[in-house]
């Protein structure tokens, strides 16, 4: 029999949304009459905007059409698409990227497992404690060693580079899970550590649309020299309820080099098209077309004004809980709220708390990592009655 990759063996199971689902299912049959409101999931609810909805019909009946049939598409994604994210996501600020630059792909999810082909599997790789766990995994099937960077309140869960050398450090701001978000000045910090230990930093930029204060980076480039160091993701799901039409990006500079092991240095944009043209071939036709329509003004109005939904209710649930006491980070510029859960409990007994007697379904927080332990995720994904309703119940359990 064939051997398999044993590093399979190397993944810690992970029960944490199998028992969240478990846990709620049990209290909802022993409690049929109860009203559980979920603040757990972390996916978007808000259906397909107009602008996408009428882009994608006439791609559909393009497709139908001899004359306006697309077949395979290019690897890096069509111009249209290309041209329309360097125009508005990177040209107003201060971004100047080539289009050969821009790889058009089915989810960051899948790019930022798949990155890892470009390196070797001796390459150290640093990860915020806690972390979305694909980091992780994805590098441990690869074979590379895993190293945290614990995060804190006296980070404000913005991790400052380590003193030890890594090769490859996985960022995510806005932070999912803890909504944190880095400064210009601590992105600086990071892009002067890579530069200085020759590391390649992979910028996780998800949630950049919940970005509204305009001193915050929406992307790693806005600092100098990122370009030299810095892989970024960037993704339609959650700007614009694309997680189950799948469409993302990655921005893989000109001027980012990596050695190979007689010393001579290789473009990792050159390495990442033989890869993607290798391996992938290309987002449809037809959700690339409902992709660009975000970018057209009626696009751009109803994004915004969904964006704006999820962060009212982020804005709901943060300021109940900041009137009770409760200490937490995210909430702004993010749809996570991440809080330190009340009188020492642990992440699992305070979601046993919150789902017996408020009849709400969180996240803990140590299912994210160790440090996560104490902490507990909340998101402004539920609908703005089911959010208004569970800041209710906080302040009626919490306030007494
Ligand atoms: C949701 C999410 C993504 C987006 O993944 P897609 O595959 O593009 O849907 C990327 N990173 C993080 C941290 C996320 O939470």
């Amino acid at each position: 029999m064939v051997y398999i990759n044993e590093n399979f063996n190397k993944l810690t199971p992970s029960y944490l949304f199998a028992t969240v689902a478990e846990k709620r299912a049990a209290y909802e049959a022993a409690n049929p009459q109860a009203k559980v409101i979920s603040l757990g999931i972390g996916d978007v609810t808000q259906p397909l905007c107009p602008a996408v909805i009428q882009a994608m019909q006439k791609a559909v009946q393009e497709m139908g059409q001899p004359e306006t049939f697309q077949g395979y598409g290019p690897y890096q994604g069509y111009d249209f698409l290309i041209e329309a994210i360097l125009a508005n996501d990177y040209a107003p600020r201060g971004v100047q990227l080539g289009k050969d630059e821009i790889f058009v792909s089915d989810g960051s999810k899948s790019d930022s497992g798949n990155i890892g082909d470009l390196f070797s599997p001796t390459a150290v790789v640093a990860v915020s404690d806690p972390v979305y766990p694909v980091y992780i995994d994805a590098n441990l099937l690869a074979g590379r060693t895993v190293r945290r960077l614990p995060c804190s309140e006296a980070d404000g869960f913005c991790p400052a580079p380590p003193h030890w050398h890594a090769d490859i450090i996985c960022l995510c701001s806005p932070n999912n899970p803890t909504g944190a978000v880095f400064s210009k000045q601590q992105l600086a910090a990071w892009v002067a550590y890579a530069q200085q230990e020759k590391a390649v930093i992979l910028y996780d930029a998800a949630y950049k649309a919940f970005i509204t204060n305009p001193a915050l980076p929406q992307s790693i480039y806005e600092i100098p020299g990122a370009e030299t160091c810095a892989i970024e993701f960037c993704s339609f799901s959650k700007t614009a309820g694309f997680t189950g039409t799948r469409c993302a990006w990655a921005v893989v500079p000109k001027a980012l080099q990596a050695q190979q092991a007689d010393g001579a240095s290789v473009s990792l944009n050159e390495l990442w098209y033989r890869r993607q043209s290798t391996k992938f071939n290309g987002a449809p036709y037809i959700v690339q077309r409902g992709a660009v329509a975000i970018y057209t003004p009626e696009g751009q109005k109803q994004v915004q004004e969904t964006i704006a939904y999820y962060l009212q209710n982020a804005k709901i649930i943060r300021e109940a809980l900041l009137s009770l006491g409760f200490e937490c980070t995210g909430g702004e510029n993010s749809p996570y709220i991440w809080l330190k859960t009340p009188s020492g409990q642990t992440s699992w007994q305070f979601f046993d708390l919150l789902l017996n007697e408020l009849n709400i379904v969180g996240t803990p927080g140590s299912g994210f990592g160790e440090q996560g332990e104490g902490y507990f995720r909340l998101t402004a994904f539920a609908s703005r009655q089911a959010t208004e309703e569970a800041a209710q119940r906080f302040r009626a359990y919490f306030g007494r």
